[in-house]
């Protein structure tokens, strides 16, 4: 039961020792997610649930223009997704190859989901936070201009490939498209891709570009916004709200709810593992799918 008076989802952090003692039972969380659930709830709400941290500070009003509840997992679910995540002899995680054109990308059979975004926006540290529970995978990086950026697919486990796409440039945003528009409309086990946004700037014209193709492709995407350790809470949520309601009103593919996140401070990275988790469907056996 959550204590009397609280908003269900934060009431549900009071339940953390229970549902710890049940995590650690049936999942053997990993000692970093242990450590995160030992947080004081405001600290642990703001690592884990940023959005909602965020909406506490929103007039009452205003509430309902988060959509906060369409993933809302619970920490059982968190934890399992951390495991999915985390490299051990039976679970392999790791840079598999890298492909200029689709023809070249390798067959395989599992879920995949994809990164993109424009350079600089934050993909590799956001992709490096992702699988640092898996500290030997390498993300390569390549900007130095003239040379060919490449799709870098990695697996992760028997469960999903990552396919980290090149980011596009503020001088030539054709050749992103050229290079990733057969990827993103032909590739048959895309599950969903992952738009990522500066939410410092919040959207801009190159990413444009990138919403165009996805609602062009009838894509399944999802908006993530990046660096929001950068910010003043005020700038990050003004910007929040803004780009809310570009997905709200502008978009027919994008999945409602944003994902906030921090490569620094790790804000949000376990709430989108848990999501790539769910909707590659590793999460099934839980019996539920939010998406
Ligand atoms: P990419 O070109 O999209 O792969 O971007 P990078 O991951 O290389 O990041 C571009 C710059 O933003 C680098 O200087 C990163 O250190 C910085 N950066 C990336 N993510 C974050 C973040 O979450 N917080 C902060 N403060 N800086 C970030």
């Amino acid at each position: 039961m959550a204590a009397p008076g609280l908003r269900p989802g934060l009431g549900r952090l009071f339940e953390m020792p229970a549902a710890l003692g049940r995590v650690r039972r049936a999942y053997s969380t990993s000692q970093a997610f242990a450590e995160v659930l030992r947080l004081p709830k405001k600290q642990l709400t703001k690592l884990v649930f940023p959005l909602q941290e965020l909406e506490r500070h929103l007039v009452p009003d205003s509430k309902h223009e988060f959509h906060l509840k369409i993933f809302d997992p619970s920490l059982e679910d968190i934890a399992r997704a951390e495991s999915i995540f985390t490299a051990t002899a039976q679970n392999r995680i790791e840079y598999l190859s890298s492909a200029e054109r689709l023809d070249h990308a390798p067959a395989l059979p599992r879920p995949e989901v994809c990164f993109i975004g424009r350079s600089n926006v934050g993909k590799s540290s956001l992709i490096k936070a992702l699988f640092s529970l898996a500290p030997d995978v390498e993300v390569r990086v390549s900007k130095k201009p003239g040379h060919t950026k490449k799709m870098n697919f990695f697996k992760v486990g028997k469960y999903f490939t990552l396919v980290d796409m090149p980011g596009y440039g503020y001088r030539a945003p054709e050749d992103f498209v050229d290079m990733v528009e057969t990827y993103l409309k032909e590739r048959k086990n895309l599950m969903r891709t992952f738009l990522l946004v500066d939410s410092v700037v919040g959207i801009q014209k190159t990413d444009n570009i990138a919403v165009e193709m996805c609602e062009e492709f009838a894509l399944p995407y999802v908006m993530v916004l990046t660096k929001i350790d950068k910010s003043s809470k005020g700038h990050l949520l003004k910007q929040v709200l803004q780009i809310q309601k570009f997905v709200d009103t502008k978009t027919q593919g994008c999945f409602p709810q944003l994902f906030p996140v921090s490569a620094v401070t790790y804000s949000g990275i376990h709430l989108l593992r848990c999501f790539i988790a769910d909707i590659t469907g590793n999460l099934k056996t839980h019996g539920f799918q939010f998406s």
